[in-house]
Parts: C-alpha cells; sequence; structure tokens
C-alpha cells in the first residue's frame, strides 16, 4: 500500500511508456517488502538536469535514466563512478550511503552484462563486439575490465568504432574476419529488433562452439541467435542484462542483494504479454 512513508525510484527518458523497468523494480521492492514506489516520467532531450534538480527536491530514492538522458543526467550529478566516467553517461542515479545529498551517477549496464554470462569463461577469451552505441560502449569497458585477451570492435560508423575501442586497452578496431577466431560474438547494434531486419552481420562466418550474445530481448530470439544456434553456437539473448543491470541498480539504491527470480518472474510474465 502507497503511504505517506513511501519512498519513490523513478525511471526518466523518452519514450518511457513502454519502459519495462517499474515491472522488474517493483517485483523487486514488493518481493523484499520494501515500502518503495517504481514510476515512469517521460523526461525530453534537454531537461536532464532538470529531472536531477527534481529528485533532489522530491527526495527521490533513485532513478534509473534511459535515452536520450544518459549524458545530460550524468553532467548534472554530484559525482560519477569509474564507470561512468569513462562512458561519460549513466543509467542510474543513486545516493551516498554516508550523506544522501550527494547524488551519484553510475553505469550498470555493462557490469549487467557480463554478470549475465553464465556460459563464458573470460581468461584469454577472444571477444567480437559488433555495435558502438550506449550498450556497446558499455559492454566494451566492461568486459575489458574482465581477463579477456583481446576485444575486436566492429561499427558501420568507423569512427564511433574507434571511439569505443579506447575504453579498453585490450580493444581495437576489428574487421568482419575476426568473428571466425572468437570465442564470445555480441551483437550490440539495434539491427534484429524488427522482422524486416538482416543480419548484423556475415552469420557465414560463425563457428560451432561460440557463444553468440544479442543485446536484443524482445524478440527473444533474434534471427542471427537462432542462425548461431543452427550453426552450433551457444546463444544468449538480452534478459540476463537487463536483468542484471537492474539488480545492481536495486543494490545502489537500497544496499541489499537483488531478488532475482521475483525479477525474472515478473519480466517473463510481461514481456510475455507484449
Ligand atoms: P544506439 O546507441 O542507438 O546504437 C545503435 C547501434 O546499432 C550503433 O552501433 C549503430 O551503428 C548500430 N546500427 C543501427 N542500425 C544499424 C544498421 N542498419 N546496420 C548496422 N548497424 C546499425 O543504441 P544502444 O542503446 O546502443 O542499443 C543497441 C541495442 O542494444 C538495442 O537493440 C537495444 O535494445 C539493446 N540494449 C539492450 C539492453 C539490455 O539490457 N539487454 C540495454 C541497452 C540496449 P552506427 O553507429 O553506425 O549508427
Amino acid at each position: 500500500m502507497i503511504t505517506g512513508a513511501t519512498r519513490v525510484c523513478a525511471v526518466i527518458g523518452d519514450p518511457i511508456r513502454h519502459s519495462l523497468s517499474p515491472i522488474i523494480h517493483n517485483a523487486a521492492f514488493a518481493a523484499m517488502s520494501l515500502d518503495i514506489a517504481y514510476v515512469a516520467f517521460p523526461v525530453s532531450s534537454g531537461s536532464g538536469s532538470q529531472a536531477v534538480a527534481a529528485m533532489r527536491s522530491l527526495g527521490l530514492l533513485g532513478m534509473s535514466v534511459t535515452m536520450p538522458l544518459k549524458f545530460e543526467v550524468a553532467e548534472a550529478v554530484d559525482r560519477l563512478t569509474p564507470q561512468a566516467t569513462k562512458l561519460q553517461s549513466c543509467n542510474t542515479v543513486f545516493r551516498d550511503p554516508e550523506d544522501p545529498d550527494v547524488l551519484w551517477g553510475d553505469s550498470t549496464d555493462g557490469d549487467g552484462f557480463v554478470s549475465g554470462l553464465t556460459l563464458f569463461q573470460p581468461e584469454n577469451a577472444r571477444v567480437v563486439v559488433v555495435g558502438a552505441g550506449g550498450a556497446g560502449r558499455a559492454v566494451i569497458e566492461a568486459v575489458g575490465r574482465s581477463p579477456v585477451a583481446e576485444i575486436s570492435v566492429l561499427n558501420r560508423d568507423p569512427s564511433k568504432a574507434s571511439a569505443a575501442a579506447q575504453l579498453a586497452t585490450v580493444a581495437r578496431v576489428g574487421v568482419e574476419a575476426d568473428i571466425t577466431g572468437a570465442d564470445l560474438v555480441i551483437n550490440a547494434t539495434s539491427v534484429g529488433m524488427r522482422p524486416e531486419d538482416k543480419m548484423p552481420f556475415d552469420i557465414e562466418l560463425l563457428q560451432a562452439g561460440q557463444l553468440v550474445a544479442d543485446l536484443i530481448y524482445h524478440p527473444s530470439e533474434t534471427a542471427l541467435l537462432r542462425a548461431a544456434r543452427d550453426r552450433g553456437a551457444s546463444t544468449t539473448n538480452g534478459l540476463p542484462m537487463l536483468l542484471n543491470q537492474a539488480a545492481l541498480q536495486f543494490s545502489r539504491w537500497t544496499g541489499q542483494s537483488a531478488p532475482l527470480d521475483a525479477m525474472r518472474g515478473a519480466l517473463q510474465h510481461e514481456l510475455a504479454q507484449r
């Protein structure tokens, strides 16, 4: 029940009405019997700093931040975690546990991706990341902190591939042929979200025994993942990343471990309706 004592968290962005974050986080707060409600606020480009000011004045406990606000919010908070500093982007705002008036910006997407990769041994692995937008950059930065041997970055716009390759010492701009020798191939482009989309790269390059990760979670199996499975590769979609980045946000706001099973159940139930 919402009372005068209920704390509020919110996701801000534009568009926001189809965000899955309220489903995931309200399930988590309910599972942990926490008196916190999570709502979505449409906030358009250019209003990110005002939303951070509103978080201060309204006493919001925390915020999730999505496009197009990740860069402006990173400029408006008081402090950034090392990941958010490197990316100059944040998807999470949380209060300093010692001084709640201090607002921190964090980026949990990359660590969420790495936490969700249960089928992968990073030691000396060769990784290809296709895509160098916001999600690809977060993944390159986080995978770059694990003990992989190399990260080859491919992107339609080569200047963005070069910039993203600066985010990890083991990363460099690659060529499509790198996919053949990779242990892990990650699709971080938005190609595959729509039924009419083509493949994000030449699937003939995929090999049995590889792990192919698609950051897309809707559809749950993209044409890329289906083709990779047909070729004998292991596959994983974007759901573990979505869940684990939210779990990291939950911990930032509450100081507690997230109830992953409850969050996963609510997310799967919602996706089945869409
Ligand atoms: P973004 O910043 O807009 O970047 C889009 C990326 O896709 C860029 O690398 C872009 O290349 C590439 N791209 C778009 N259309 C393309 C095309 N027709 N051919 C080749 N490349 C194309 O978006 P984002 O935030 O990084 O999101 C990327 C994907 O990750 C989306 O599908 C999103 O849903 C997913 N995602 C998942 C999670 C999760 O939790 N699972 C979290 C965040 C994002 P250019 O640079 O050349 O334009």
